[in-house]
C-alpha cells in the first residue's frame, strides 16, 4: 500500500508537467504494457528509495470558466481525503491570483502536508521571485521548473520527508481482497452484508493518515483486509468529479490488492468498463474473481440460468476463462460468503509452485500432444521449464527462436497449465527465453 502524493492547483500552472516528469519514462511503459486510459492521471514514482503513488488532479476540470473555481476547489477536496501529502503548484510567471488564494486558505484549514511548488522558475530572475509566494501562508516553498528539471530534486527531498511510515509487516502480509465496479453495483451493500453478518467481524483500520477506505474482516478464523472502493456518493462536496474520484479509487484499489472482486449488477449485464477493470487486474497480476450480483432480481431462475450468464460473460472476454464467476444478493446476503471463500481460494492458487521435475514432464506431454512448428525452415524447440516464482505465478520456458513462438501455441500451452493445475482465478505469466 503506498503513500499517495496528490498535485493541486489552477489550471496552466504545470501540473500535469511536473507529474510527467516525476513519473519519467514509466509513463510510456504503463501505458504500452496495460493498454489502458491514454490520458493517465495516477502514476508511480520513487525517490531515495521510496515509492508512492500520485495522482495529477489537473486534467478533470471543466471547460467552462465559470465552473474552473468550484472544480479547482473540488480537486482540492478530492485531494485532501485521498493523499498523505499535497504538492500545490503556482505560476512564478503568472505571481500569486485570486484562485491561488482561495486554494491556499481551502488546504491551510486542514492538517495534510502541502508543499507549495512555484514552477516555471526556469531562470536565476524567476527563482528569486518566487519568494512572493511565501504570502500564500506556507513553511515549504521550492522553486522549480517543470520543464528543465531544476529544483526537482529538493522538492522530492523534502517531500519523501514527510510521507507515511510504512505498515508493519502484519498489515503486508494480511491478503487483500479489493471489492471494485461501477457506481450502484452493490458494493456498499456487500461490505455491509459482511460486516452485519454473525459469521465474520469487520473492524475499521485506525491510524492512517488518509481516509480509511479499509476494513479488517475475519471470517472462518482467516483475516483479510477488505479494500473498499464504495462510498463515494456519500462524501460531500464531490459531485463534478465523481467518475475521476473512482477511478482513481478502482486502479488504486487494484494496484494494492491480491484478488480484485469485482462486482456488476446481474441485470445490467457486463459493459466495456467492467471489462476494462478485469484488464487492469489481469495485466497486473491480480487474482480474480467476478460476482453477478442481485441475484434475487433475476426473474425464472433455472438450473441452467447461471451457466448461461457465465457464457454470456466469457463471450466477451474468451481468453479470460479462467475468471470463476460467483452469482450473489448482497441484500438477502445469498452466498456472501461463497464469494470470499472463492476469493481464498484464490489466494491459495495464486500461491501454487510447480516443482520443475514435474513441469518438464508435463512439458514434454504437451510438446507431443501439439509439435512446435516450424519457422524460417527450423523446428522450433523448447527444451526446459521452470515455474520461477509464485503468488503471482511466472514460468520461464528455454527455446530456441523465442520470437517465432506463434501466439497460438504460446495459448495452447497457458490452457494446458490451466487445465493440469488450475490457476483459477489467477493471471499467469509466460515467458520465452533464447537458449
Ligand atoms: P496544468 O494545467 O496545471 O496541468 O499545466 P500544464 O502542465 O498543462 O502546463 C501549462 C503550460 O505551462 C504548458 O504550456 C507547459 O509547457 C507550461 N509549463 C509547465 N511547466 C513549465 C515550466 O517549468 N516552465 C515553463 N516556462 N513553462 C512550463
Ligand atoms: P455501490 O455504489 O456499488 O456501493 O452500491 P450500493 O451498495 O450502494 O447499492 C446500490 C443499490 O443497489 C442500493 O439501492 C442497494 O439496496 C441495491 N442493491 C445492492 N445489492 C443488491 C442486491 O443484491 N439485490 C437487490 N435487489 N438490490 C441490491
Amino acid at each position: 500500500m503506498l503513500p499517495v502524493v496528490s498535485i493541486v492547483g489552477r489550471p496552466n500552472v504545470g501540473k500535469s508537467t511536473l507529474f510527467n516528469r516525476l513519473i519519467g519514462a514509466r509513463k510510456a511503459i504503463v501505458d504500452d504494457e496495460y493498454g489502458v486510459t491514454r490520458d493517465r492521471h495516477y502514476g508511480q514514482s520513487d525517490w531515495n528509495g521510496r515509492n508512492f503513488t500520485i495522482i495529477d488532479t489537473g486534467g478533470y476540470l471543466p471547460d467552462e470558466s465559470d465552473k474552473i473555481t468550484a472544480g479547482v476547489r473540488e480537486q482540492v477536496h478530492i485531494a485532501m481525503s485521498e493523499s498523505d501529502v499535497i504538492m500545490f503548484v503556482v505560476d512564478v510567471e503568472a505571481g500569486i491570483t485570486s484562485l491561488d488564494q482561495s486554494v491556499a486558505n481551502l488546504l491551510r484549514q486542514q492538517d495534510k502536508p502541502v508543499l507549495l511548488v512555484a514552477n516555471k522558475a526556469d531562470n536565476e530572475e524567476r527563482k528569486l521571485n518566487a519568494t512572493e509566494f511565501y504570502a500564500l501562508g506556507f513553511g515549504d516553498l521550492f522553486a522549480i521548473s517543470s520543464v528543465n528539471g531544476t529544483g526537482t530534486g529538493e522538492l522530492l527531498d523534502r517531500l519523501v520527508e514527510l510521507l507515511p511510515e510504512m505498515p508493519d509487516e502484519e498489515e503486508i502480509e494480511t491478503p487483500r481482497l479489493a471489492i471494485i465496479g461501477r457506481p450502484n453495483v452493490g458494493k456498499s451493500s456487500f461490505v455491509n452484508a459482511l460486516l452485519n453478518d454473525e459469521r465474520s467481524i469487520v473492524t475499521d483500520i485506525p491510524g492512517t493518515t488518509r481516509d480509511s477506505i479499509n476494513s479488517r474482516l475475519i471470517y472462518n478464523e482467516k483475516e483479510y483486509i477488505l479494500v473498499d472502493t464504495a462510498g463515494l456518493r456519500k462524501k460531500k462536496n464531490v459531485k463534478e468529479n465523481i467518475e475521476f474520484y473512482s477511478t482513481v479509487r478502482t486502479e488504486r484499489a487494484i494496484r494494492e490488492c491480491d484478488v480484485a472482486i469485482l462486482l456488476v449488477d446481474a441485470m445490467q449485464g457486463f459493459e466495456s468498463q467492467d471489462k476494462h477493470i478485469l484488464h487492469m487486474a489481469d495485466e497486473l497480476n491480480k487474482g480474480i474473481v467476478l460476482v453477478l450480483n442481485k441475484w434475487d432480481l433475476v426473474p425464472e431462475k433455472t438450473t441452467n440460468l447461471l451457466k448461461e450468464f457465465e457464457e454470456y460473460v466469457y463471450d466477451r472476454i474468451p481468453t479470460k476463462r479462467w475468471i470463476p464467476i460467483v452469482s450473489m444478493s448482497a441484500t438477502n446476503r445469498k452466498r456472501i460468503h461463497r464469494v470470499i471463500d472463492v476469493a481464498d481460494n484464490v489466494l491459495e492458487e495464486r500461491k501454487r509452485l510447480v516443482p520443475t521435475p514435474v513441469f518438464n514432464d508435463f512439458l514434454q506431454r504437451i510438446l507431443k500432444e501439439r509439435p512446435l512448428p516450424i519457422k524460417r525452415g527450423v523446428r522450433l524447440k523448447i527444451k526446459y521449464a521452470t515455474q520461477v516464482k509464485s503468488n503471482p505465478p511466472v514460468f520461464k520456458f528455454f527455446m530456441n527462436m523465442p520470437s517465432e513462438l506463434p501466439a497460438n501455441y504460446r495459448r495452447f500451452i497457458e490452457n494446458k497449465i490451466r487445465e493440469e493445475y488450475g490457476f483459477t482465478g489467477v493471471p499467469i505469466t509466460l515467458t520465452f527465453k533464447q537458449k
